[in-house]
């Protein structure tokens, strides 16, 4: 839909279902126990089969904030990486922080792991309620931030559920991105 280069790597906006998609690791925007949930957490957890919940049993969850690597079982992406937003409540309980540094810790892991390819999904705004506006400038510049600790990374893609979403995160791309 639009792609922007930075540093060197593609950034794209797309509409999808996450759990279709043939990288080397999609996010999953998860809960503090890692043990499955709603939304794109329930959908991830359908597609990748019960061997995803097993091996996420054996990480004693994740806390709000940070990220965690499993494999990705029968999805098409070798990994998953576990990301735990904010819930939104008025903007003063370090949410911005707390959502900037899920895909921090995101970009920091596909780094570690030497990954090329990463796919996320807009964290925390489904049942979460983070402001969807303010939720895509926050994910497309942290990524933009992140690509120096992530140097393997040569393609980023925010996987957008809707229409709207998508906008939101074409637009902050056009801000913060150089045209390809
Ligand atoms: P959170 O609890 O972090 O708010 P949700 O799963 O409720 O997580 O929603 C996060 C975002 O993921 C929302 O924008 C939602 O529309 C989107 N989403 C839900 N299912 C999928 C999917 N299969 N692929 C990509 N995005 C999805």
């Amino acid at each position: 839909m639009v792609t922007r280069q930075v540093e060197g790597a593609e950034l794209e906006v797309i509409i999808a279902d996450i759990t279709t998609l043939g990288v080397d690791t999609i996010v999953n925007a998860a809960n503090t126990s890692l043990l499955g949930g709603g939304g794109v957490d329930g959908a991830i957890h359908r597609a990748a089969g019960p061997e995803l919940v097993a091996e996420c049993r054996m990480l004693h969850g994740c806390k709000t904030g940070d990220a965690k690597i499993t494999g990705g079982y029968r999805l098409k992406a070798a990994h998953v990486i576990h990301t735990v937003g904010p819930v939104w409540k008025d903007g003063t309980l370090s949410e911005d922080d707390l959502l900037a540094s899920c895909y921090r810790r995101s970009m920091e892991l596909c780094g570690k792991h030497e990954l090329t390819s990463v796919a996320f999904p807009a964290i925390s705004t489904g049942v979460y309620r983070f402001p969807a506006d303010r939720a895509a400038d926050i994910a497309v510049r942290t990524v933009i931030e992140g690509l120096s600790v992530a140097p393997s990374v040569a393609r980023v893609i925010f996987c957008c559920f809707s229409e709207p979403s998508a906008k939101l995160h074409a637009e902050a791309l056009a801000r913060h991105g150089s045209p390809c």
